[in-house]
């Protein structure tokens, strides 16, 4: 949902949305180095969160393919920005995930560095979609992430994930103290979206606000 628009303008996002994603998705390059970034001709729309909050699952349930993101990589990989051309309208783009359990010092510090280098010097990024996962709400390792994107100056938005895995009761507690928290960041954009990709949820309002920030 989008906060600045009126009630009629917000219910025509999901199908303006759908069409947008009806498109073909097609994978890009994944980039290692960001001397090999691509060019800036179309809006990017980069989702990041821990591994394993569920990233490969809610893209591949927005473009509706199975298998365009690889699920959970392992730490020793190489981490790569991937990059997926939708339509030749949008980029979707895949960073990778944080918060791995015993990953070595180096490379933490490398994704940190090559995140953070590409958080600043991209004028064609609309928004970045930072996951939190319904069960465990907003971790250590996330106010990090939200920091990082607050020093970037970073336009950003909260997406629960796996919303299937609680109880409505236990979703408003954690939508509501994500909101507290996501207040005191001053890029954080005030409004979280509820997704299960399991069960579909809150994916056609996800595509609705994703066409609504890539201004088309
Ligand atoms: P990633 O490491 O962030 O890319 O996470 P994945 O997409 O690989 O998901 C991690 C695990 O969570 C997998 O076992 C998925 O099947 C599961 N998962 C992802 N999304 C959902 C969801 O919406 N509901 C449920 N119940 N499980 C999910």
């Amino acid at each position: 949902m989008i906060l600045d628009l009126n009630a009629e303008q917000n219910a025509e996002l999901p199908e303006k949305g759908r069409l947008l994603f009806a498109q073909s998705c097609d994978f890009m390059l994944g980039v290692a180095n960001l001397k090999q970034l691509p060019d800036y001709a179309l809006p990017e729309f980069a989702f990041i969160g821990r591994s394993n909050v569920g990233k490969s699952s809610l893209i591949n349930a927005l473009t509706g393919r199975k298998n365009l993101a690889r699920t959970s990589v392992t730490p020793g990989r190489t981490q790569e920005l991937n990059f997926f051309n939708l339509g030749n309208k949008i980029r979707i783009v895949d960073l990778p995930g944080y918060g791995f359990a015993n990953a070595p010092v180096k490379t933490v510090k490398r994704w940190h560095d090559m995140i953070y280098a590409y958080l600043q010097g991209r004028p064609n990024l609309s928004k970045v979609f930072v996951l939190i996962d319904s069960r465990r709400g907003i971790g250590a390792k996330d106010l990090e992430m939200m920091q990082m994107l607050d020093d970037a100056a970073v336009s950003y938005q909260l997406i629960l994930t796996k919303s299937d895995k609680v109880s409505s009761s236990e979703l408003e507690k954690v939508k509501a103290s994500c909101a507290a928290k996501a207040a005191k960041f001053t890029a954080c954009y005030p409004y979280i979206d509820v997704t299960s990709s399991a069960k579909g949820e809150g994916i056609a309002e996800l595509r609705g606000d994703i066409f609504f920030w890539s201004n088309l």
